[in-house]
């Protein structure tokens, strides 16, 4: 789960890491006000899910609670890359000597979280890792010991010369590593840690993704997340428990159980078809899901057929088919849906759909070649 620079700044805060003190903000007038009580100057910043926020003019400097009062105006409403702004931060202005970089993911490849800093901060770490790679410097971290005094003093030193300011550099490292761990993060980035004129080390800009699957354990970051920012058909799909991923393709997917969903995918890819979305409606056989699932794969206006692959185990079949024929009573799609049902209940289910007009396939394979050309076929 992505969450917002403020949200993650409060978590930052709590952590003890130096980032300045701010105000959120719906108006120009509270944003004029923020500005007033954080005494003139002010950044005014855009609180939008999307990387490269300053550069799309989401991020001014404001030398008094006018000119916030301003920005405010033409932030508040803006468009940025498809998302309304409608939160601002008015946080106290830096003066800013230098900017460095400083984040952590967790790297697949060695299943350990990597530390990355550099010099470069401030501007797009996914250009500067492009363009000048030897100008990131990596630290593979053991999970179980942790980021060391030492360590965390090692990489500083990567960045920062002066021994009072690295210092501080230092210990703004150690605290986003805890801040990571206690957050259960799979990202935590400060892009730039500055340094001002008089050598104090800030965190002006805050970024964490939270892994969904420790957010039950995080009540009060679980709180945080804004479906505004998320599609109506996340949001549904999410409240119902079914996982639902969004793809490029036309083939609409209706799967149970996460590996026969991947399998299914792989078997269109095979067949030279696309997949328009992964959904897994899980384990259990519960019609109204089923509908739901329906109505959200034949809201995208891309998807040309659906294929619907269900393994009764402990989902039965004749459920899915029910739901399925609930589904098809309240939808006037007319896009071609593709049946393989097997598995417990299968005939009870084979009855229950007799009456529908769909496509109906003995294998899985059979099913995937029927979608895929059902998908490509002008209409
Ligand atoms: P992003 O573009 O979405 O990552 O937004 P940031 O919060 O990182 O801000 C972008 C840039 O604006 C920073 O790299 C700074 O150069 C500048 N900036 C942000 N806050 C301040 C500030 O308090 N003072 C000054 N002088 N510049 C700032
Ligand atoms: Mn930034």
């Amino acid at each position: 789960m992505k969450i917002h620079e403020h949200q993650a700044m409060e978590i930052f805060a709590q952590y003890g890491l130096p980032v300045s003190g701010f105000d959120v903000a719906t108006s120009p007038a509270d944003a004029r006000a923020a500005a007033e009580r954080r005494g003139g100057s002010v950044v005014v910043k855009a609180q939008v899910h999307v990387g490269g926020r300053g550069k799309a003019g989401g991020v001014k400097l404001a030398r008094d609670a006018d000119e916030a009062e301003r920005y405010a105006e033409s932030i508040l409403g803006m468009d940025i890359k498809g998302l309304t702004v409608e939160k601002i931060v008015v946080a106290e202005a830096v003066d800013i000597d230098r900017e460095y970089y400083i984040g952590i993911v967790v790297d697949r490849a060695t299943k350990k979280p990597v530390y990355m800093v550099s010099s470069e901060g401030g501007v797009d770490i996914e250009e500067v890792a492009r363009e000048t790679p030897e100008k990131i410097h990596k630290h593979s971290i053991d999970p179980e010991r942790g980021l060391s005094d030492v360590e965390a003093a090692e990489l500083a030193a990567k960045i920062e010369s002066d021994p009072r300011v690295a210092a501080q550099v230092a210990d703004a490292i150690l605290r986003l590593y805890a801040a990571f761990v206690g957050s259960d993060a799979s990202l935590a980035e400060i892009n730039p840690l500055v340094v001002t004129a008089d050598g104090i080390v800030r965190a002006i800009d805050a970024k964490m993704n939270i892994d969904d699957n420790a957010l039950y354990r995080h009540e009060d970051i679980a709180a945080m997340r804004d479906a505004s920012t998320e599609t109506v058909e996340l949001t549904k799909a999410r409240e119902l428990g079914l996982s639902f991923v969004k793809l490029d393709g036309n083939v609409g997917c209706l799967v149970n159980g996460a590996g026969l969903a991947m399998t299914t995918m792989d078997l269109i890819k095979q067949h030279g078809g696309e997949p328009a979305n992964f959904l897994d409606i899980g384990g259990s056989s519960n019609p109204e899901k089923v509908a739901i699932a329906l109505e959200i794969i034949t809201s995208d206006p891309k998807v040309r057929s659906i294929l619907i692959n269900i393994f009764g185990g402990i989902t039965r079949c004749d459920d899915v088919a029910r739901g399925l024929a609930h589904a098809l009573e309240r939808t006037a799609s007319d896009v071609p849906i593709v049946v393989r049902l097997t598995g417990t209940n299968e005939e009870e289910a084979r009855r229950v759909l007799a009456e529908h007009d769909l496509v109906t396939a003995d294998t899985m394979d059979e099913a995937v070649e029927k979608a895929v050309v059902l998908a490509g076929r002008d209409s």
